[in-house]
């Protein structure tokens, strides 16, 4: 299928109409060969009779047996009227002269009688196919073209990339100091055009805006245009792959000539890298002729205007390096301006803005949100506020509080909490150990992070439990000491598994990996080992994505090496923490037999169990524990008896 269309791509790389046209005439033609069939199939209908089991050479035979009243020949079918009445209509066979020489010879009457008329030809052999083919066409337009172009829109764009003018100003971009203050001349430029012009002054045509999705790259580029009051173009850099080639390459130029008449204009270019890929890694399938037509029909366009031509090309992408350096020239998308994930503060301004659009109680603290969600991006702050916003309407109340908002938080680090996927007791016992190992090392390391909270919902789909684990503040530098840190509180949930279990299970699969991920860093990037001393084994490849790049030179030995060491270290590493786990044996059990009752643990509670044990008062805060359970329960059991006396 993929093969055939490839084809026809090429075939009609220049004209998609063409293709269409010759669709069109196939289906008509195909259709006309059925038609005959179709069109005696309505006379019969129309005159009222019905085809009995009759032949053509049923016909001769009734013939000379004097059976015959009358016959009428038509182009394609007899129909003949019995001495009995019956009339029967049968197909002909075609230019037969020995049927009218036995009507002839059997005086049997006969005359003629047009069995096709123009109408049914017309609609037959004309109308219904051309409906049929257009229903097809519009199906599989709407299909492929999701939303931009719309039906039939062969090569023009025209009315269908329509600009906006946004109503957002730079006030409702929050954070993002820098990348704002690297677009305004953007904007001052498009407010007052002439007098750059007048000065001979170059603007950059192109403003490429690199950062991870939902950090409000959109956004900046809307403000960009609401602050300048110009028409905005925002069109996807996806939705100018099509099924057709060529089709993406019209829509540019179309864009492009919108844009031009509307200037001053910004144009918006959504997941640049869609078109923009580099032609060397064009993927498995070899080259993508539409892909590559659509971007040299941008850099046409693109070097086309002249810079006197107040329309200015933001596009966004998270992945800078995949792009095709052409795309990167002077006079193309020269300037990159880095949008990257909210800080603390710009996570509090972050929150204000949309925080403002709620009813928010007193109570509430961004400061305290801000705190616990680092790392989080724009649209997903801008999704918390919302959904602490339903959570309160859910509940009917009259304002939104920082209850909602942790809530809100929780979902949205952790995924929906599925309580309808609950763990068999099997599994449930693995996750709470696990679970546990991984908060007590976390809570008893000296430069981990604190535990925020110890569950074993399902949440999500790929977690069963989780312990949360947040940084007090945004980290930009990790000491060696919290690396280990890190690898210790990774390795407690499988360790805690092996001591209190017995058995190892494939749950720590990603604990594992992310373990030894740290270690190889800090051997090939950080220089913090014997290994390899100061040299630095492998770069960080990518800024957004994280991972390195395997670009090897050095020796295999050293290769060896580090292997050896990797793996030795994180032996060491899990010795250690099996040590520590068997010391803290009482507090884990009683953790695991919280978290059978409840199901969730919080931070808090890890700390005070700890801090009880090692105080040697863990027997007392246990104590206390199972009276006011045992206590709760016997309410519950009340309020159940109560209820049930009421009913
Ligand atoms: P991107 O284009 O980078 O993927 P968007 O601009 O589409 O991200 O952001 C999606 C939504 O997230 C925005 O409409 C806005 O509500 C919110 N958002 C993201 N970043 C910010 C920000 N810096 N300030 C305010 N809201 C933001
Ligand atoms: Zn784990």
């Amino acid at each position: 299928m993929a093969d055939n269309n490839k084809k026809n791509n090429n075939f009609f790389n220049q004209n998609p109409l063409l293709l269409f046209i010759i669709f069109a005439i196939l289906i008509v033609l195909i259709f006309r060969s059925i038609a005959p069939n179709a069109v005696s199939e309505v006379n019969n209908l129309t005159s009222q009779n019905r085809v009995m089991a009759y032949t053509y050479s049923d016909i001769k035979k009734l013939a000379k047996e004097g059976k015959l009243a009358y016959v009428a020949i038509g182009r394609n079918t007899l129909r003949v009227k019995l001495k009995d009445g019956e009339i029967i209509t049968v197909n002909k066979v075609p230019n037969d002269p020995t049927l009218v020489e036995i009507l002839d010879k059997y005086h049997v009457p006969y005359g003629a009688v047009n069995d096709s008329n123009w109408l049914s030809d017309l609609i037959f052999g004309w109308i219904i196919p051309i409906f049929i083919f257009f229903a097809i066409w519009m199906f599989l337009a709407s299909r492929m073209q999701k939303g931009m172009g719309g039906v039939l829109g062969f090569g023009s764009a025209k009315g269908l990339i329509k600009s906006e003018k946004p109503n957002v100003k730079f006030d409702d971009v929050a954070g993002n100091d820098e990348a704002k203050e690297e677009v305004k001349e953007i904007v001052d430029f498009l407010k007052n055009p002439d007098r750059y012009i007048e000065l001979g002054a170059k603007i950059p045509k192109g403003v490429l805006l690199v950062g991870p999705p939902g950090t409000g790259k959109t956004l900046l580029a809307k403000a960009v245009a609401g602050e300048a009051d110009v028409p905005f173009f925002a069109v996807s850099g996806s939705s100018f792959i099509e099924m057709f080639v060529g089709v993406g390459a019209a829509r540019v130029r179309d864009l492009f000539n919108q844009a031009k008449k509307e200037a001053p204009s910004i144009i918006f270019i959504d997941e640049i890298d869609a078109i923009g890929k580099t032609r060397a890694a064009a993927g498995p399938m070899g080259g993508n002729d539409e892909r590559e037509q659509t971007l040299n029909q941008l850099l046409a366009e693109m070097d086309g205007f002249d810079s006197n031509e107040p329309v200015i090309v933001l596009a966004a992408t998270n992945r800078p390096e995949v792009l095709d350096p052409a795309l990167l020239r002077p006079g193309r998308f020269d300037r990159q301006v880095l949008v990257d994930k909210p800080d603390f503060k710009g996570r509090v301004q972050i929150l204000k803005v949309h925080v403002k659009k709620i009813k928010a109680g007193k109570d509430v603290n961004l400061e305290e949100i801000a705190r616990i969600t680092a790392g989080l991006a724009g649209a997903d702050l801008a999704n918390i506020v919302n959904e602490a916003a339903l959570l309160a309407g859910r509940k009917g109340k009259k304002e939104v509080n920082q209850e909602e908002f942790l809530e809100a938080v929780e979902r949205q680090i952790a995924g929906l909490e599925k309580k309808s996927r609950r763990l068999n007791e099997k599994d449930k016992k693995i996750v709470a150990y696990h679970e546990s190992g991984h908060a007590v090392i976390g809570e008893t390391t000296e430069g981990a992070r604190k535990v925020k909270k110890v569950s074993i919902v399902p949440r999500g789909l790929a977690a069963l439990g989780y312990t949360l684990n947040l940084p007090e503040e945004d980290k930009y530098l990790m000491q060696k000491h919290e690396l280990v840190a890190e690898i210790d509180t990774l390795l407690g949930g499988r360790a805690a598994e092996e001591v209190f279990i017995g058995e190892i299970s494939t749950g720590a699969s990603n604990d594992l990996e992310r373990a030894t991920d740290i270690a190889k860093a800090m051997v090939k990037i950080y220089g913090m080992t014997d290994v390899a001393g100061l040299m630095v084994l492998e770069k960080q490849a990518n800024k957004f994505l994280g991972g390195f790049a395997e670009t090897k030179d050095y020796s295999e030995k050293l290769q060896q090496e580090v292997d050896e060491f990797v793996k030795k270290f994180l032996e060491e590493r899990y010795k250690i923490v099996k040590e520590k786990l068997q010391k803290y044996k009482p507090v884990i059990e009683q953790m695991v037999k919280e978290l059978y009752d409840k199901e969730v643990i919080e931070g808090e509670r890890v700390r005070e169990l700890i801090k009880a044990y090692d105080e040697s008062k863990l027997e007392e805060v246990i104590d206390e524990y199972n009276k006011k359970n045992t206590q709760n329960n016997n309410e519950e059991k009340e309020e159940k008896d109560e209820n049930g006396n009421n009913s």
